[in-house]
């Protein structure tokens, strides 16, 4: 079947009013790249409080449906066949056609759902109904008409064309990345912050990531991983800056002056300052992390109220009630759980002692700091000031600042 275009249906929840054009303005801009690497051109627009998807040459259908189900916002892709506004002869054959092709064996119950928008149409909806179910079921025996709990259904609109369309094909739901803001994701290779990444993001939010890094100790195929976990939540929002901080000098530091059974959570507190500090200077309002109460040790409510003490900005926990099996499925279902499990190391996983504490208590962890007092603030504005930063799309990552270079886009 050649369908002319896409309705795109949304959830109006917390939309209607002023905000409507803001958030339908941000849903085509998502939808239009979304579609950019597809074959084929398309037109996005907003109709009559609707967005539509006009396809202007040949495309691929999969290829198309697919991208639109991974866009934030939508709710329903409704793949759809136009036709000029005709008389009724001719709408009850292009409808029987529709549903001929659309259902040429599948045994099932239908109703017929019109909507006569243009007023000028000499029938209204309940006799335009009445037509086009008569034609149906003239001509798909495989169908029959049931108008209390149909199995399938024909949805027509006369407008200034006429719509038809029967399949709804789910969107991811949310609201469109941007119109929430920006935040910065703890991005490490674990299978926890992808998908904290991809619920905030869901919720409109436009996301960049930083990911801490303890070379030699951890190796280029453990960024690597870190940077095809990015490109793959990236899928969802739109490219990525993904800053690569030099992590080893504070961590060794922390290893060699601080008790050991302590050394998760110092080093956790000193992530949350550098990504803070990275969050204000980029706009973001407020940081992500992929934790959940009682997963590990320094993920007690006790370390994770001394982790947060170190932070003015708000920290989204979106996995905090999550069991790991929850985690896991959302991992599967957003496509970042095979890269996820790969075996490189991760830099907490190197320097993590043989019994961390589970109930530390911030007064004694504010004293064994100030172990690291003579050289730790130089070595946090170095990891800062020797960022890399990737801008990490779904197809292409790209360098635009070397650790010892200017930011150059
Ligand atoms: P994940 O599966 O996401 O790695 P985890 O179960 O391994 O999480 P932790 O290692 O305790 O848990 O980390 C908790 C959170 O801290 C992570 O979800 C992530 O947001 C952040 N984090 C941990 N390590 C790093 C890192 N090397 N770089 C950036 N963020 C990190
Ligand atoms: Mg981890």
């Amino acid at each position: 079947m050649k369908y002319q275009s896409f309705l795109i249906k949304y959830a109006e929840i917390g939309i209607k009013g002023k905000n409507r054009h803001i958030f339908e303005e941000a849903l085509v801009r998502q939808i239009k790249h979304a579609l950019k690497p597809c074959e084929g051109n398309f037109a996005v627009h907003r109709t009559y409080g609707r967005v539509f998807v006009e396809c202007l040459s040949d495309y691929d259908y999969s290829e198309v449906t697919e991208a639109l189900s991974r866009v934030f916002g939508i709710s329903g892709i409704c793949p759809i066949v136009e036709t000029p506004v005709v008389p009724i002869e001719e709408l009850r054959k292009a409808a029987a056609d529709f549903m001929k092709e659309e259902y040429p064996e599948r045994e099932a119950t239908f109703k017929v759902h019109a909507r006569r928008l243009n007023k000028e149409y000499p029938l209204d909806s309940m006799k335009v109904n009445e037509e086009l179910g008569e034609a149906v079921l003239d001509a798909c025996p495989n169908l029959t008409v049931d108008v209390h709990k149909p199995e399938i259904m024909l949805h027509v609109e006369i407008r200034e064309k006429i719509y038809i369309y029967s399949t709804i094909i789910p969107g991811p739901g949310g609201l469109p990345v941007g119109v929430g803001g920006k935040a910065m994701l703890l991005l490490s290779g674990g299978i926890d912050s992808p998908v904290a990444g991809y619920m905030i993001a869901k919720r409109g939010v436009k996301l960049d990531a930083v990911y801490f890094n303890a070379p030699p100790y951890t190796s280029e195929r453990a960024l690597q991983k870190v940077v095809d976990l990015a490109s793959q939540v990236a899928a969802y929002t739109g490219p990525i800056w993904l800053h690569n901080i030099n992590f080893t000098e504070i961590q060794l530091y922390i290893y060699e002056k601080c008790p050991h059974d302590e050394l998760t959570i110092i080093m956790r507190r000193f992530m949350m300052r550098i990504a803070e500090r990275l969050a204000k200077e980029s706009e973001c309002l407020a940081l992500i992390t992929g934790e959940s109460i009682g997963q590990v040790a320094s993920q007690t409510m006790t370390a994770l109220g001394v982790t947060n003490e170190v932070c003015t900005l708000p920290v989204f926990r979106p996995l905090i009630g999550f069991d790991k099996e929850e985690i896991v499925k959302v991992s599967k279902k957003i496509g970042t759980f095979e890269t996820s499990i790969l075996p490189y190391e991760d830099c907490c996983t190197i320097f993590v002692a043989k019994h961390p504490v589970t109930k530390p208590r911030l007064d004694v962890i504010k004293r064994h700091e100030k172990n690291l007092d003579e050289k730790i603030d130089e070595m946090v504005e170095r990891a800062i000031a020797t960022d890399e930063i990737m801008i990490v799309g779904k197809d292409e990552t790209r360098i635009v600042k070397q650790r010892d270079g200017e930011l150059q886009i």
